[in-house]
């Protein structure tokens, strides 16, 4: 199998391959390919081969998406870095992925050559630094697509780093492919497709559309970043079908333009819970959207909701993916009951073949048995798939095992509650206390302790329920939509207890 541009532009060559958001500019997957051949043709020039390791700390642009394609077409393993990194930073990584060119533009540039003395630097617009190859001013030699083998790692994909250092996950030709034909399996794909992407290329959530426009044969139209009013306003002007936004940017965009253009056909929702009233809002204003679970690891999805599923029983992820196999594990590995928490085990062609040069991570969470996913969710008696949290946010109170979604999920039940967020306080007596920070429904008049309490306690165990509550107007998130639970953390450290009833 040779990069998938190149088997697309035999297939269908004057099928529109690639929109530019900003500047309506587009190309054909033929002109796509000329402009891949070239880049390809130039890196080969600067003696980048197959099996070398390219990286790039660029902006999302046209320029990015060139090199994406035309690291494949090279057999070149792609490692894409994030361009919000320090110097240090994208030097560590740089040497951990073992990179053997550096790819960078215009606002990367002094990054990029401050974080490594080590590698040649390339970029892609003149450079200012001196030793930095001007990409463009090279002579683009003759190249011929290599062919892949569905084992050979394409891409070292970095985590986003919420549990502690990013690791730099090995994703194969087989991983990408698999992950292709099994979101197409769950929703669908039609000739007329145009995806936006307006997530960052360094992650899965935009680097995939890319890769798959030209294995569907559908339209990528390309964002240099999000806002949400632009975002918004882009589906409508490009009749865009399909996007990939986590929940924060959902949020942010109803909130600007009221609902989406009607062009819509999948928004895939994923990366960080959706909030049950984001979902509501969803059904309101029908935006067909697909509540979707996935990592780094898994070459993305694990499960995706379809909208029907997601509104009648909000807060699901749906099922796992076509080839995915999905089971919940107690401690010991064994598969517990539907409706019980515990851990995500995942297995199946999507997942990757473990962490670049990181044999201890890859011990831990890798084996036979699938991946450890390090989430806690559970299955309901219909199959459908509820993540609740990350197995290292688990309270344990007094010896008990508590999992903050769970209880999280039965306070943004209560009526007079929006938004709620779980997390354990140190406790000198039991280890660590349940505490809950709560968004009221209506500021003005939020919940009463005592009536929380028994709504908790009629659908809760007892140790499970929260010893402390405090309220607030909203809750903190990170730039990826997840709860940023240590400024919610130092709230409830300073909140007073609910009773002084033993839990
Ligand atoms: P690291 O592995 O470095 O700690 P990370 O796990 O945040 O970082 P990603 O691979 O980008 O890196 O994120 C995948 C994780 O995001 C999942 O393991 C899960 O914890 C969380 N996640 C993704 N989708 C959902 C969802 N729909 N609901 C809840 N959590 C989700
Ligand atoms: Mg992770």
């Amino acid at each position: 199998m040779r990069d998938w541009l190149s088997h697309r532009v035999a297939a269908t060559p004057d099928r529109q391959a690639l929109i530019h958001a900003a500047t309506g500019d587009s190309w054909t997957f033929r002109e796509l390919d000329a402009l891949v051949d070239e880049t390809a043709g130039q890196l080969a020039a600067l003696g980048v081969e197959a099996g070398d390791h390219l990286g790039v700390v660029l902006t999302p642009g046209i320029d990015y998406v060139r090199l994406i394609h035309a690291a494949t077409r090279l057999g070149a393993v792609l490692v894409p870095l994030s361009d919000r990194l320090t110097a240090d930073e994208i030097g560590r990584n740089v040497e951990l992925a073992d990179v053997t060119t550096l790819v960078c533009g215009e606002s990367t540039e002094s990054t990029a050559v401050e974080a490594t003395t080590d590698v040649p630097v390339v970029s892609v617009d003149d450079p200012r630094w001196e030793g930095v190859i001007n990409l463009s001013s090279i002579a683009p030699k003759r190249v011929e697509p290599v062919g892949w083998s569905l084992s050979e790692t394409m891409l070292l994909l970095f985590t986003s780093g919420t549990t502690g250092t990013p690791k730099a996950v090995r994703l194969t030709m087989g991983n990408l492919l698999a992950n292709a034909v099994a979101g197409a399996f769950r929703v669908g794909v039609s000739r007329d497709d145009r995806w936006l992407v307006t997530l960052s290329l360094h992650h899965m959530g935009g680097i995939g559309p890319i890769l798959r426009g030209p294995l569907y044969g559908t339209t990528v139209v390309l964002r240099e970043g999000f806002d949400a009013g632009g975002a918004a306003d882009d589906i409508g002007k490009y009749d865009v079908t399909g996007v990939s936004l986590v929940p924060t940017m959902l949020t942010r965009m109803l909130d600007s333009r009221g609902t989406l253009s009607d062009s819509l056909r999948v928004v895939l929702l994923g990366g960080a819970p959706a909030p049950d009233e984001l979902i509501e809002r969803c059904r309101n204003y029908s935006v067909p959207v697909h509540p979707t679970y996935g990592m780094t690891e898994t070459a993305s999805q694990v499960a995706t909701a379809t909208p029907r599923e997601a509104f009648d029983d909000v807060g699901t992820v749906g099922r796992p993916l076509y080839f995915t196999d999905l089971r919940v594990v107690d401690e010991d590995g064994t598969p517990v009951e539907p409706g019980t928490p515990g851990e995500l085990v995942v297995s199946g062609p999507t997942v990757s073949p473990g962490y670049y040069r990181n044999p201890e991570a890859t011990a831990d969470a890798f084996s036979d048995a699938g991946l450890r996913t390090g989430d806690i969710g559970y299955r309901d008696d219909d199959g459908l798939l509820y993540v609740l949290n990350r197995k290292d946010d688990r309270i344990i109170t007094g010896g008990e095992n508590v999992d903050p979604g769970e209880v999280a999920a039965v306070l943004r039940d209560h009526p007079d509650v929006d938004d709620a967020t779980v997390l354990g306080v140190p406790d000198a007596e039991w280890g660590e206390r349940v505490a809950a920070l709560v968004v009221p429904a209506d500021p003005e008049n939020p919940p009463d302790d005592e009536d929380l309490d028994a709504f908790c306690r009629e659908r809760l165990a007892g140790f499970k329920c929260p010893r402390l509550v405090a309220t607030a107007d909203e809750l903190s998130r990170t730039v990826s939509g997840t709860v940023d639970r240590e400024a919610v953390r130092e709230r409830l450290v300073a909140a007073k207890p609910v009773a002084e009833a033993e839990p």
